[in-house]
């Protein structure tokens, strides 16, 4: 037997996004106001970066059947992979806000969405920058480091 580990670098920004990232940022952070959480009260906005240039938008789309309702980095890869299906992500950034409060600290997504960034970064043979948000600190993260041992088939 042997042992293993597995080690995540990310950058950290106090307080700002990364300069090249401004207005992803901006962008994923107003989306927050387009969140349907009439339930959690937990607005999430996320945008991703196209590799043609193209900012597209997601927020979270809560349901009174709980399962049916999704996330908003979900909402916005489905919607930027089936509207622009050829183009591939450059990157994505994530805020959110609890209570209409935006966050001190960076969220970051669950476990069904690292799922589905996993998918898109095989689909398109080329990982991104995930951006996740908050007032006081922000990270930049490879996507590819944050779902070690994705499910694959
Ligand atoms: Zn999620």
């Amino acid at each position: 037997m042997e042992k293993a580990e597995l080690k995540i670098e990310y950058e950290v920004y106090k307080e700002s996004c990364p300069e090249e990232y401004k207005e992803l940022c901006h962008a994923a952070f107003e989306m927050t106001r387009n969140a349907y959480c009439k339930y959690s009260e937990f607005a999430v906005g996320a945008a991703v970066l196209l590799n043609n240039g193209e900012i597209v938008c997601g927020s979270n789309q809560e349901n009174a059947a709980f399962p049916s309702g999704i996330c908003a980095e979900r909402t916005a890869l489905f919607y930027a992979c089936s509207t622009f299906p050829e183009v591939g992500v450059k990157a994505m950034a994530v805020a959110a806000r609890n209570k209409g409060v935006p966050l001190e600290e960076f969220i970051t997504p669950c476990g069904a969405c690292r799922q589905v960034i996993s998918e898109v970064i095989k689909r398109y043979r080329s990982d991104f920058d995930v951006i996740l948000i908050g007032r006081k600190t922000t990270i930049s993260v490879k996507a590819s480091q944050l779902l070690p041992f994705a499910f694959d088939m």
